[in-house]
């Protein structure tokens, strides 16, 4: 056993023991819509107040009675997050932070993204803003692809080494309602700030579980806040627009491919199990072999592709013979690979191999048949690196 994963991680505590609306299921909140006595349509009304309109409050839902609404105030309770700092870059990059109700700290990051037009841009759906601009024919305007990174664990156990959030270690699992909260209060803040521009109703058109944590660490509260978000009565994200993203937990990782549609991205990161269990612990408890056959066996219907992620470290993971066994090691299987330029964390001893490292990396990779992408450095001039803002507001990191 990985001594950093620990198998009961801390369950997400609410303020008290009423059920929390925001986390539970259509028929959950059926049977307790019964419970209370109201006709069962009213259920499918609440669901529809809390996950289609991201209501923040049982004031908002007008057209249920005030009595059922003071009823359920009484009864249950509506967890929803505080923004407690939003960082905006002049890339449109908003990094917000969010205070949960037992004062802790977890960060959403929206990143705004012009993509060509479907017909020209076979990857319009994918999750990850990239370099170059994409093919488009003139004339017509930019479809604009409106991405949350969401977080689903304060802190994170995986420890990696590279990794600001790694440094917290695991604090608390966020619930399902703090994982879907995310994306309605984000919701509201840009239809405030962008009237008329967006789909009035919901601005976000994509989801990258690429936040603080784990999310397959969280795995049960992720797959619930999975379908809620996808659920057609609530906010209806496409599964083919919602990305979930790993450091490699391979039971769970099958799981996930028999229990949904979404897509995934396996942060990868190095080419031996060397080097990788030195940058990731994880690699001790499910090497590259075992990840690679649970990414084998994940099933890849409707064209889905795995993305690998890897992460760009100076002098560590960035040469040409590193490019040559990644594309070794990913001969044959459906894959994309995304290159992550490394944001800076002072105190970790991590560097930016720089543009030209990681464009003859991707060359590289290029050469040899993959479709390689680099990611766009995204609000470099509000934050230095992920996580930062939210770890900033609680623990001091622990020593390595
Ligand atoms: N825990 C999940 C999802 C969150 S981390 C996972 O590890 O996949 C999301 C991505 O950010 C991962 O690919 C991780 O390798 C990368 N990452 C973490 N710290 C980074 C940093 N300082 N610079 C660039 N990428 C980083
Ligand atoms: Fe956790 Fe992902 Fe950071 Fe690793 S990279 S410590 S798994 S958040």
């Amino acid at each position: 056993m990985l001594p950093v994963v620990s198998p009961n991680p801390p369950q997400s505590p609410a303020p008290d023991e009423r059920p929390d609306l925001r986390t539970l299921s259509l028929s959950a909140l059926q049977a307790l819509v019964a419970l209370l006595g109201e006709k069962p349509f009213r259920a499918k009304q609440l669901f529809r107040w809390l996950h289609h309109k991201g209501a923040a409050s049982f004031d908002e839902m007008t057209d249920l009675a005030r009595p059922f609404r003071e009823q359920l105030a009484r009864e249950t309770q509506l967890t929803r997050l505080t923004a407690d700092a939003v960082q905006v870059s002049t890339d449109g990059t908003r990094k917000y932070r969010f205070r949960t109700w037992d004062n802790r700290f977890i960060e959403s990051v929206y990143m705004p993204d012009e993509v060509g037009e479907p017909a020209f841009d076979p990857d319009a759906d994918d999750e990850d803003p990239v370099e170059e601009p994409l093919a488009r024919s003139s004339g017509k305007p930019a479809r604009v692809r409106r991405t949350l990174c969401v977080s689903t664990q304060v802190g994170c156990a995986m420890g990696c080494r590279f990794c600001m959030t790694g440094t917290m270690g695991l604090v608390r699992n966020l619930t399902a309602g703090e994982i879907v909260d995310q994306v309605y209060r984000v919701n509201a803040d840009l239809r405030g700030i962008n009237k008329g521009e967006m789909d009035a109703q919901r601005p976000l058109t994509n989801l990258v579980y690429m936040g603080m944590g784990e999310p397959l660490h969280n795995y049960a509260n992720v797959k619930r806040s999975l379908d809620l978000l996808l659920h057609q009565d609530g906010a209806n994200f496409s599964h083919r627009h919602v990305t979930v993203s790993t450091s490699g937990l391979v039971p769970n990782i099958l799981r996930l491919g028999e229990e949904t549609q979404v897509k995934l991205a396996v942060s990868l990161n190095a080419t031996t199990d060397e080097q990788r269990a030195k940058l990731m612990p994880v690699d001790k408890k499910w090497n590259i072999a075992a990840l690679l056959e649970a990414c084998r066996q994940f099933p890849m219907k409707n064209g889905r592709r795995i993305t690998f992620e890897y992460v760009m470290l100076r002098g560590v993971n960035d040469t040409d013979e590193d490019a040559e066994r990644l594309s070794t090691l990913l001969a044959g299987m459906p894959v994309k690979v995304n290159l992550i330029p490394y944001n800076e964390n002072p105190g970790l001893g991590f560097g930016d191999p720089g543009v030209e490292r990681v464009q003859a990396f991707r060359r590289h990779l290029e050469r040899r048949g993959f479709a390689a992408m680099v990611r766009k450095n995204r609000g470099r001039d509000i934050a230095a690196a992920c996580g930062q803002l939210a770890v900033a507001g609680q623990e001091r990191p622990r020593a390595r």
